[in-house]
């Protein structure tokens, strides 16, 4: 009876694997035209100065809209175009998309910053920096007026050509973010001595912890601001959707802050219209005016 039952698991086991693998083999296909089609788009989210509560910068992320297979999220896209060496050609059309959209913003004398994302399979290019440095001539745009975004799990491979290489994006100018710190297992030396400006926390800090983990887990995040103010790190919480959120880390001497409670990631149009609005009035300590109560 039981070696049926396990015979029924590894076939269960088989048609999962199977269908994952046509979906993978599909998206792959799929992907490989996706920038000539035009099916992919560049989003912008804002992310917030909390004290003056003006858009600081925004964070390009991309999006994939298939006509048949619909909305596929970059956290299942990315992966597997890094896989099918695919994210290099992915990377480029960011880049210069980004790039132009910020150079527009420019003349139009917004002051804001533009962050890009990049995968560390990018940066396994010894010329990484370079690229980056002719995208920015090409559309005059300031270096330092660029944020590349490279995630804390990259720290987990070749620390030193990880240095090497975000040193070379730093001695051109650029600006360079710690993406999705918390959520890996970098440690606090390598925080120290990692060529970065920019700590982003992870939402992960920031949600509450299930209830059942309260007695173990309360919110970091106000610990992890501490921790990038003091090393001189300009702080960036993550995935903030509520006004006591925002309260706790400003509290904490937060400076920016990102997530759905400011805006969602949108179009560029969209975006724009919130760079000379005020998208929350600047929090007055002892007032709860933020928590809509
Ligand atoms: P990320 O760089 O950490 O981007 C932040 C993610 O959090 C985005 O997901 C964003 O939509 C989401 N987010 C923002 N505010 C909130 C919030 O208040 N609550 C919640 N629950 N989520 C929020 P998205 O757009 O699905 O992107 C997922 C990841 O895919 C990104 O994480 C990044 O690692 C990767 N990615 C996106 N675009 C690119 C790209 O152009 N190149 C590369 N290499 N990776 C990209
Ligand atoms: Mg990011
Ligand atoms: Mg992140
Ligand atoms: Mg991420």
């Amino acid at each position: 009876f039981a070696k049926q039952r396990g015979k029924q698991r590894v076939e269960q086991y088989d048609l999962a694997y199977d269908r994952w693998l046509r979906r993978r083999t599909e998206l792959e296909h799929e992907l490989r035209g996706a920038v000539d089609r035009g099916e992919l788009m560049l989003v912008y989210q804002p992310v917030a100065h909390l004290p003056d509560g003006r858009v600081a910068g925004v964070e390009t992320l991309l999006r994939w809209h298939h006509p048949r297979l619909g909305t596929v999220p970059p956290d299942e896209f990315i992966p597997l175009a890094e896989d099918a060496g695919l994210i290099h050609g992915l990377g480029e059309f960011v880049l210069h998309e980004a790039c132009h959209q910020l150079s527009r913003w420019i003349a139009d004398g917004h002051e804001v910053y533009l962050a890009v994302n990049v995968s560390v399979r990018e940066l396994h290019d010894p010329e990484y920096a370079r690229q980056v440095a002719e995208v920015l001539r090409r559309h005059r745009v300031p270096p330092e007026r660029l944020v590349i975004e490279v995630t804390e799990h990259a720290v987990a491979q070749d620390v030193q050509q990880l240095v090497d290489r975000l040193t070379a994006l730093r001695a051109a100018g650029v600006r360079v973010a710690l993406d999705d710190f918390g959520s890996g297992y970098s440690s606090l030396g390598q925080l120290r001595t990692l060529p970065v400006d920019i700590l982003k926390i992870d939402k992960t800090l920031i949600e509450s912890p299930r209830p059942s983990a309260v007695r173990f887990a309360p919110p970091l995040a106000d610990v992890v601001v501490q921790l990038g103010n003091r090393l001189g790190l300009d702080v960036v919480a993550e995935g903030i959707t509520e006004a006591a959120q925002r309260r706790i880390l400003e509290e904490a001497g937060c400076p920016y802050a990102q997530g759905d409670l400011f805006g969602r990631p949108m179009p560029a149009e969209r975006v724009e219209a919130l760079f000379r609005a005020d998208p929350l009035p600047p929090y007055e300590p002892g007032s709860d005016a933020d928590d809509g109560s």
